[in-house]
C-alpha cells in the first residue's frame, strides 16, 4: 500500500498534463484506431488512478491492467471505462471479474467456461478478448486452436467476443523478421474468424513500439504503455519518440553536509578513496526507495544547484552521497534531481537503464511505494 501524505525529504512529482499530452500524440499519429491506456503495476509507478484519468482525458478510450487487482482498484475509484485484463486469470477470479465489470482476456475453454457460469449467475453478459500466442510463447491460444475456442465461446448466450489480440515479442527492434512473421500468423488467424462468420469489432497487436513503428499492425486498437509516460521502448525505436515527454521526476533534499579529506571514503565498503578532498552532501534516499545500488558504480549523475555531480561510494538502503567536490555553496535543504531537469541539465530514466543494462520499465516500476507521488 502507498502512504497518503509525506513529510519526507524525497518524493517523486508526477505531470499528469504530460501524461495526458503524451496519449494525445500518440493517438494523433495512429488516428483512427482507438488508444488503450496500459496503467497495470500502479500505472508504471507513476499512479493508476491519476495515470487512467489523464490518459482518458488524452483521448485514450479503454485501459489494461495485468491482474484482477488492479482493475477492482480503478473501478472502486469511479472509473467506468473499459479496463481489459492482459491474460486469463485464475478461475476463482470469475466472479469479481464479472462483478466489476473487467473485460477478461480469454486463452482456454475451462476460462471461458467458468466465466460463462459466473456471467449467467449473474445475469450479465460478458465481453471478452481471445489472446493468441503468435511467437513470443508467454500466454495465448495457439493460432491453430483458435477457431475451436472462439466457437466454444460463442456457444454462450453469456459471452460476446468484443476482441482478438496478439503481442510481439520484438516489437522494439522493427527490423527484426519476427515482427512480420508474428503479424502473418496473426493476419491468417483473422482470416479464419472471418470466414466462420467472427468479426470482433476490436483487433489488436501493438504496444507502444509497434503503434509507433509498424502501421499495419495497429488494426482497430494499440495498447499504449511505456510512451504514455514519455520513455521509449527500445533504442530501436527512440527517433519516433520525439515529442514525449517524461512525465515522473524524482527529487529529494541535502540532508547532510561534510568536507572528507583525500586519502578517505565515503560510505560502506569504502570503496574509491577521494583523491582530493570534497565537500559530500547526503540525501535521504536510497535502494529501498527504487535507486539501485548499482547506479552507484555507473556512469549516472545527479543535478544539484544545477551542476551535474556524480555519486561518493555506495548507495545505502536510505540515504546516498553526492560528491560535490570544492563547491562549498552546497547547503542543507538544497534540492536533487535524481530523475528529471534541473536548470539546463536533465537526467532520465532511460539514462539510468542504459546506465545498468535495463529497459526505463524496470527503473519506474522500481520506484517503491514508500515515495510520495505529487501530482500537478
Ligand atoms: C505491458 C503490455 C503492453 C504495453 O507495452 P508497452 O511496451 O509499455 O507499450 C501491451 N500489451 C501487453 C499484452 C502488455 O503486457
Amino acid at each position: 500500500m502507498s502512504i497518503d501524505f509525506s513529510t519526507r525529504w524525497a518524493w517523486a512529482e508526477v505531470h499528469t498534463g504530460l501524461i495526458s499530452h503524451n496519449v494525445a500524440i500518440v493517438a494523433q499519429r495512429t488516428a483512427p484506431v482507438q488508444v488503450w491506456a496500459v496503467v497495470k503495476a500502479n500505472g508504471y509507478g507513476h499512479g493508476a488512478i491519476q495515470v487512467a484519468n489523464a490518459a482518458l482525458a488524452g483521448g485514450a478510450t479503454g485501459l489494461c491492467v495485468a491482474i484482477v487487482d488492479e482493475g477492482v482498484a480503478l473501478r472502486r475509484a469511479g472509473i467506468t471505462a473499459p479496463i481489459l485484463l492482459l491474460s486469463e486469470q485464475p478461475a476463482e477470479l470469475a466472479d469479481l471479474i464479472v462483478g466489476y465489470q473487467l473485460t477478461p482476456t480469454v486463452t482456454t475453454t475451462r476460462g471461458a467456461a467458468v466465466l460463462a457460469a459466473s456471467a449467467s449467475a449473474a445475469d450479465q453478459t460478458v465481453k471478452v478478448h481471445i489472446k493468441v500466442d503468435t511467437g513470443m510463447h508467454r500466454v495465448g491460444v495457439a493460432p491453430n486452436e483458435v477457431v475451436s475456442l472462439a466457437s466454444f465461446i460463442s456457444s454462450y448466450e453469456s459471452l460476446t467476443i468484443e476482441g482478438v489480440y496478439t503481442h510481439f515479442a520484438v516489437a522494439d527492434d522493427p527490423s527484426h523478421s519476427a515482427n512480420a512473421a508474428q503479424l502473418s500468423t496473426f493476419n491468417s488467424v483473422l482470416d479464419d474468424l472471418s470466414s466462420r462468420g467472427i468479426n470482433p469489432p476490436l483487433v489488436h497487436a501493438a504496444n507502444s513500439a509497434a503503434a509507433l513503428a509498424n502501421e499495419p499492425s495497429r488494426f482497430t486498437m494499440v495498447r499504449l504503455g511505456i510512451a504514455m509516460y514519455g520513455l521509449r521502448p527500445g533504442p530501436g525505436v527512440a527517433e519516433l519518440c520525439a515529442g514525449l515527454i517524461p512525465a515522473m521526476s524524482l527529487k529529494a533534499r541535502v540532508s547532510a553536509v561534510r568536507w572528507v579529506e583525500a586519502g578517505e571514503a565515503v560510505s560502506y565498503g569504502l570503496v574509491r578513496p577521494l583523491t582530493k578532498g570534497s565537500l559530500i552532501a547526503t540525501v535521504p534516499i536510497g535502494y529501498a526507495d527504487g535507486v539501485p545500488r548499482a547506479l552507484g558504480r555507473a556512469n549516472i549523475q545527479v543535478l544539484l544547484n544545477g551542476v551535474p555531480r556524480s555519486f561518493a561510494g555506495t548507495i545505502t538502503m536510505d540515504q546516498l552521497m553526492i560528491d560535490c567536490e570544492s563547491d562549498s555553496s552546497v547547503m542543507v535543504g538544497d534540492e536533487v534531481v535524481l530523475i528529471g531537469k534541473q536548470g539546463v541539465h536533465s537526467v532520465t530514466a532511460d539514462d539510468w537503464a542504459d546506465a545498468l543494462g535495463t529497459i526505463g520499465y524496470e527503473i519506474v516500476c522500481g520506484i517503491s511505494p514508500r515515495i510520495f507521488r505529487r501530482y500537478s
